[in-house]
């Protein structure tokens, strides 16, 4: 409409009263392209259980807003990303931040290293038209060397890391009585992370201390990784390829920042960014091959691989749980049933006997999902030990990073 009127942004804000937008949060709006369809405000409604969007107006004033607040940034959005997944215009997407990341590749000072999230490797060929058996993550790894990054490595690698604390720190708080009341949460999703802080605050200090897989692994190369390659911190560029937008969000926050190396992570583009790099750098998905993960960071387990679907970090810490406290492995399957359930429904329940005690565990995805979970634990209606919430449908593998599901990019 915009156009075709041949009026400017500001002109065409004011006549809608559209709100102003902050081009540096992780959401961008374009309200030029919005057709008023409703997707968002019923997907932020009925999946997120947030509510931010709204419509204001009627008739041809009418316009899509940010409920109740001045801007996006004042508002609770938990930045799950769903609405951009559902809007069918590309009205919303994620801030494009492949221009910083295409900055540091020509950058000759700056070591670029790359870490994949397990999620991403679900979904990526949909976007380049690859069959699920050949959209590996070893033919991402050599997307990336192909346009210029230095080294690549597996997230799980640091899921592996993530696992190890958050199942010591649950053995730790469970055994000395601090989960009596209220349960101990997994904090690897940043999505939930926001929620949580902004609807129920006096539950934070209830999250798992540890770092989420991505923050792990920032922190390892800024450190470890820059010492073994004889590399200053400050010249390693970090980026990390997520399915999903809250990354971006949680890349920012003030304590990832150390003053002589930066944040932990530097760059956070999602499945969508990664695949317009592949087409912008005009590399043809059937010359890909299978590289593999560089050296010092290798291997990978199972475990650190399932967490990108809902019930994947509870089962990898129930197994990490049970060998600390049978010093054993546990048999094949064990605590499968959570990872299987979880995908058909979104909230599962599980009580698990080990050493003569039980577990009590719940695993929940999609945040209205979560706020009807949260109200009952906060009441003191239902009773856990340990909970994994992922703000996503699904969990990582149905994030708002992700493709958008009719197969087009929209954005
Ligand atoms: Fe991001 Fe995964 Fe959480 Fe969705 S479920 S907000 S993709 S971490």
């Amino acid at each position: 409409l915009a156009n075709d009127l041949n009026i400017t942004d500001t002109l065409y804000e004011e006549r809608l009263e559209i709100q102003e937008w902050d081009k540096t949060f992780p959401l961008i709006r374009d309200s030029k392209k919005c057709i008023k369809c409703m997707r968002c405000v019923q997907v932020c409604d009925k999946i997120a259980g947030l509510g931010i969007w709204t419509l204001e107006g009627t008739g041809a004033r009418s316009t899509i807003n940010v409920s109740g607040a001045r801007t996006i940034a004042e508002a609770d959005c938990s930045l799950c990303g769903q609405c951009i997944t559902h809007c069918p215009v590309g009205a919303l997407k994620e801030r494009d931040d492949t221009e910083e990341f295409l900055r540091a590749i020509a950058d000759p000072k700056k070591v670029v290293v790359v870490q994949v999230a397990p999620a991403v490797r679900t979904a990526w060929g949909e976007g380049l038209g690859l069959d699920l058996s050949e959209a590996t993550v070893g033919k991402i790894f050599d997307s990336l060397k192909k346009i210029g990054v230095d080294y690549v490595f597996d997230t799980a690698f640091s899921a592996d890391l993530t696992i190890m604390e958050e199942a010591s720190e649950f053995i730790a708080r469970f055994s000395n009585g601090e989960l009596a009341e209220k349960p101990m949460f997994t904090s690897c999703c940043p999505g939930w992370v926001r929620f949580l802080k902004s609807n129920y605050p006096h539950l934070t200090g209830q999250l798992s201390s540890a770092k989420s897989p991505m923050q792990m692994f920032g922190a390892v190369m800024k450190t470890h990784f820059a010492k073994e390659i004889g590399v200053a911190p400050e010249d390693i560029y970090s980026v990390a390829i997520m399915p999903c937008v809250a990354k971006k969000g949680e890349r920012n926050m003030e304590f990832f920042h150390e003053e002589y190396a930066g944040y932990d992570t530097d760059c956070v583009l999602t499945s969508r960014e990664l695949i317009r790099m592949i087409k912008a750098f005009h590399i043809l998905p059937e010359t890909l091959e299978d590289a593999e993960p560089d050296h010092l960071f290798h291997d990978v387990t199972g475990a650190g691989i399932i967490f990108g679907a809902t019930g994947g970090v509870m089962e990898a810490a129930l197994r990490t749980a049970y060998h600390s406290l049978m010093g054993e492995n546990c048999p094949p399957d064990a605590f499968k049933v959570v990872r299987a359930e979880s995908q058909k429904t979104g909230l599962t329940e599980a009580t698990f006997s080990l050493k003569d005690t039980n577990l009590r565990i719940a695993v929940v995805n999609g945040l209205a999902n979560t706020r009807k979970l949260m109200e009952e634990i906060d009441r003191g209606e239902k009773k856990y030990d340990f909970v994994e919430v992922m703000a996503c449908p699904g969990g990582c593998v149905g994030g708002g990073g992700q493709p958008i599901h009719d197969g087009e990019e929209l954005a």
